[in-house]
């Protein structure tokens, strides 16, 4: 009884799965036309020192203007282009719009410390990608950060020997690498001394549920403590409200983005926000050999 209950189950979802499924073919169709066109876009989230409220960077984040299916969020194609092999050209696009929203902020006058843009395993490992920050990125005065998900050093991938060359080059041409989501389940100390980033960042969620329970509190204090004995700043994300940058701020956080501050913005909301806002001064990128 139980198993025909479950085959009907099956049944009644498989019309569901088989639409998802063409939905998803759909979209998979018509990335390389979107590239063309020019239907990505990115909205950019402004970052700011917790203590003093400064502005220290933003995040370019991608969207899609489909056509059809009107703004789609990275969780509804990114997969998608991924398994397409397209990822790359969008992380690539993603990074030229980037540089041109800086452009735009310095001819306003408005100097961001630092950009970060997102970067896909398949792009970490792509041998343009020094040559498309040298040439796009040197001699500006904003700074850049690629944030890598944490995933990436745990998988087989981290000892391809393109991303440690890449990873380098990048390092040389003084551009910051940021952990991203880091605690969301795949962190480890050895994956961290390996790829020693600048910067960890955490979700805000993560540590909500954290703080709630003191021994879980204690642990991932612990964790930022041990982190910032190796240099590396903590980045809260997802930070909503009063309570949340409290939290954050408790256990050692020096930098936060969410929605408190700002949701991601279009380029015109961005640069508007920036103007009215103080902008922390640009530090140097400390070299590996200058840390403790
Ligand atoms: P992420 O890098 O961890 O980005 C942070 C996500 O948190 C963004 O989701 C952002 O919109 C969302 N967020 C911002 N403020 C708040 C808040 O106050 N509360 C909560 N709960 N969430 C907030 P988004 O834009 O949907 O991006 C999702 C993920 O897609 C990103 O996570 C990143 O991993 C990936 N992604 C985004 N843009 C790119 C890209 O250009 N290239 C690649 N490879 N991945 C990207
Ligand atoms: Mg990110
Ligand atoms: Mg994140
Ligand atoms: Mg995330």
């Amino acid at each position: 009884e139980a198993k025909r209950n479950g085959r009907n189950q099956v049944c009644q979802i498989t019309p569901q799965i088989t639409q998802r499924m063409q939905v998803k073919r759909q979209i998979a169709a018509t990335i390389p036309g979107a590239l063309a066109r020019g239907e990505f876009t990115a909205y950019f989230q402004p970052q700011a020192d917790i203590n003093t409220g400064e502005i220290v960077g933003a995040e370019a984040l991608v969207r899609w203007h489909h056509p059809a299916c009107g703004l789609l969020y990275p969780a509804d194609f990114l997969d998608i282009a991924a398994e397409m092999g397209m990822i790359e050209d969008i992380d690539r696009q993603v990074l030229r719009l980037a540089l041109a929203a800086v452009d735009k902020l310095q001819a306003r006058g408005i100097n961001l410390p630092s950009m970060s843009v997102n970067i896909s395993a398949p792009r970490l490992m792509d041998p343009r990608l020094p040559a498309d920050v040298a040439s796009s990125w040197i001699d500006r005065r904003c700074g850049l950060s690629i944030e890598l998900l944490e995933t990436i050093y745990f998988d087989d991938r981290r000892e391809v020997p393109q991303i440690k060359e890449n990873l380098q080059q990048l390092r040389d041409m003084g551009v910051e690498i940021h952990s991203d989501d880091f605690g969301s389940g795949r962190a480890s100390i050895i994956g961290l001394l390996k790829v020693q980033p600048d910067r960890l960042k955490i979700e805000c969620s993560m540590i909500r549920t954290a703080l709630r329970d003191p021994r879980k509190r204690k642990v991932v204090a612990a964790i930022l403590e041990m982190t910032r004995a190796l240099g590396i700043a903590a980045t809260a994300e997802g930070v909503e409200t009063a309570d949340d940058i409290a939290a954050v701020r408790s256990i050692g956080c020096v930098y936060y983005q969410g929605k408190l501050l700002a949701p991601p913005l279009q380029e015109p909301a961005f640069i508007a926000f920036l103007s009215h806002q103080k902008m922390a001064t640009k530090k140097k990128t400390a070299g590996r050999d200058d840390l403790p």
